[in-house]
């Protein structure tokens, strides 16, 4: 187990064996023993091993074993695999620490809902026309209405979807990715993107969710889930009531505005509009080209949509703090804290600059 976790912790913190040798004061070949299980530390070199890669040494006995399956990632074909190293050891770190701390609940709680699908969705979802209408459904059966969703990663969350957030640094070239671990289905995205991108990603992946298996051969998954996304996100219904059935022109202050009151990008709206039919397609080709001279696709204009967070992981932390169904050490462990910074958020005291 230790080899293991001391490879994976050694790709999330994005060092090379001797990078790592060098920090703790040790020969390259050291590490590659440790990492092929022919040696192991002395307590005060797994010390220093623990610093320079940033976890608690608990962190390379874990007992809990968590598999992701099924990992599709959104990204660029740029996305460079060092950087998807990283991630996906995050990720895993994140996911066992969940995973532990739900074994501490005892069997009678179940803190986090089993995700279950609607059982009168379609079996065949065979056009984008069809895409809509499921898109409304799940609105429907998830009692949303049409209005804004206000926080996506809860909506999800409150069905049994994990959400992970990873901090890595993604510079654009990673928009999240999806897997399960065993029956959970679980979402990473970044907390560096703006949280248009952010509620995309979660609402794509939702679309795998729902339309996994049920799309027509030739269909292409990522574009129905992309349709999927913008239609949740933005129902047919609602544009229509902003912006009126038929149109020969969008002011991009309309674009503006409906962005911030859906979460939703304001490229994502002109794509919605064509694909309702309120502009045309030569009209959503125009704005394409103006939206690329003013070099919008990359940042749109204006102030960004505020990130979303996700509050659920902690939030169940401290519900089985004060259930005692585990100690202080454990929830600053859990945390990935040091017990001293724990104390101070336990009493809603003064955090500094480095606690989160
Ligand atoms: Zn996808």
């Amino acid at each position: 187990m230790f080899a293991k976790r001391l490879l994976r912790a050694r790709k999330a913190a994005g060092l090379s064996m001797s990078a790592l040798a060098e920090e703790v004061g040790i020969s390259t070949n050291m590490i590659k023993k440790y990492e092929h299980g022919q040696s192991m530390p002395s307590s005060g070199k797994l010390y220093k091993l623990s610093i320079a890669l940033g976890v608690r040494s608990e962190y390379f006995f874990r007992p809990t074993k968590v598999e992701l399956s099924g990992i599709e990632y959104r990204k660029r074909s740029t996305t460079p695999q060092k950087l998807l190293d990283r991630i996906s050891a995050d990720v895993l770190d994140q996911a066992e620490r969940w995973a532990e701390l739900l074994e501490f609940y005892p069997d009678s709680i179940r803190p986090v809902p089993k995700f279950t699908l609607p059982n009168n969705l379609p079996d065949h979802i065979d056009t984008f026309a069809d895409i809509e209408h499921t898109a409304n459904q799940m609105r429907s059966e998830w009692h949303l209405g049409a209005n804004p969703i206000p926080d996506i990663i809860d909506t999800l969350e409150s069905k049994g979807v994990m959400i992970i957030c990873t901090p890595i640094e993604v510079n654009n070239k990673f928009d999240g990715l999806a897997g399960k671990i065993g029956e959970i289905p679980v979402v990473v995205i970044s907390t560096h993107q703006t949280g248009d991108r952010q509620r995309f990603t979660l609402a794509h992946e939702l679309g795998h969710l729902v339309l996994h298996g049920r799309l027509p051969e030739g269909m292409d998954e990522e574009k129905a889930c992309n349709h999927f996304a913008g239609a949740f996100l933005l129902p047919e219904k609602a544009l229509k009531d902003h912006f009126g059935y038929k149109r020969s022109a969008i002011e991009p202050q309309e674009l503006y505005m409906l962005k911030h009151e859906f979460g939703i990008s304001m490229m994502a709206i002109l794509i919605r509009a064509g694909q309702t039919g309120i502009i045309s397609s030569s009209l959503q080709k125009h704005y394409y080209i103006e939206f690329n001279k003013q070099r919008w696709r990359t940042e749109e204009p204006g102030e960004q949509y505020p990130n979303e967070q996700t509050f659920l992981y902690k939030q169940l932390v401290y519900r089985a703090l004060s259930e005692n169904y585990i100690g202080e050490s454990k929830a600053a462990e859990l945390l990935k804290m040091p017990l001293s910074h724990f104390h101070k958020e336990r009493k809603l005291g003064k955090m500094d600059a480095t606690t989160y």
